[in-house]
């Protein structure tokens, strides 16, 4: 078993499946790419494929090796094993080695060296861009920024540490309309009713806008939840003003020391709020 799932094979994988593993076939994926494998006892890394030394694919960037030796795929343990803390490696070859091969067989044995050194008990994957390897949402979201690839300032207040990461998180597919709602399901092929009309209201299609912001018996829902809205009646001008009350009393506890009050949270809370990250930038 591989340390990453393989891309789904056959009709019956699951959509949902299918959707999470898509991002590995992505060539261009930034998430992907900066995923490394550390060696430990080589029982779930592809030798030939996986990106455990300093190159990508051994396959693809020793060609001429992987042309030479007769086995073609297997995990690491499969091609060599540990004695006293070194790896020692075994290949058996279908041609005896021309002197000019003998050079790129001793930088291979190089980078194989080197990706096994300081291996461990077992094998782990590592984020390239955390010290400790750990992924860390906030930081690719900072990445993706830098490069320009979200530019919309909203990511910025979406990852601001202003409520919990659990809360941040559903936030952030709210906004990117990731919420399986029923006409999601349906873009996908996985609706199991026959309708995408509300199944609260049944007045319009049943999308992240309609079921967040305009659905008259959803936010009936939350307004009954008198912890966040003390028990208002259905009135989205009401509703309005009381989040952004509350968001300017999260603005003024995350950001005590700005010279904004909570009125001026309240009146302009975007605007405020990307000038304090200018701030801390
Ligand atoms: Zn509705």
């Amino acid at each position: 078993m591989s340390l990453l799932p393989q891309p789904p094979e056959g009709r019956k994988t699951s959509w949902i499946w299918k959707n999470i593993l898509k991002p590995l076939a992505e060539p261009s994926n930034n998430f992907v790419n900066a995923i490394r494998f550390k060696l430990g006892d080589g029982r779930r890394i592809n030798f030939w494929e996986d990106f455990w030394t300093e190159v990508p694919s051994l396959k693809l960037s020793f060609p001429r090796v992987f042309g030479l030796v007769l086995k073609k795929s297997g995990k690491v343990c499969e091609f060599g094993s540990k004695v006293e803390g070194k790896w020692i490696w075994l290949f058996k070859v279908h041609i005896a080695l021309f002197s000019w091969e003998q050079a790129v067989w001793d930088e291979f044995i190089r980078i194989i060296n080197e990706g096994a050194a300081d291996s461990g008990t077992m094998d782990v994957l590592k984020w390239e861009h955390a010290s400790n390897g750990v992924y860390s949402a906030k930081k690719f979201c900072e990445l993706e920024s830098a490069l320009g690839s979200t530019e919309d300032k909203i990511w910025k207040l979406v990852w601001s540490g202003l409520a919990p990461p659990k809360v941040e998180g559903f936030l952030w597919k709210v906004i990117l309309g990731r919420i399986p709602t029923l006409v999601e399901l349906d873009k996908r092929g996985a609706l199991h009713s026959s309708s995408t009309r509300c199944a609260l209201c049944s007045k319009d299609e049943e999308t992240v806008n309609h079921i967040f912001c305009l659905c008259e018996i959803g936010w009936k829902v939350w307004s009954k939840n008198g912890v966040v809205f003390n028990n208002l009646v259905y009135n989205e001008q009401k509703i309005f003003e009381e989040m952004l009350l509350m968001l300017g009393f999260w603005c003024k506890g995350k950001w005590h020391t700005s010279t904004c009050s909570i009125n001026e949270f309240v009146r302009n809370p975007v605007l405020i709020a990307l000038e304090e990250f200018r701030c801390i930038d």
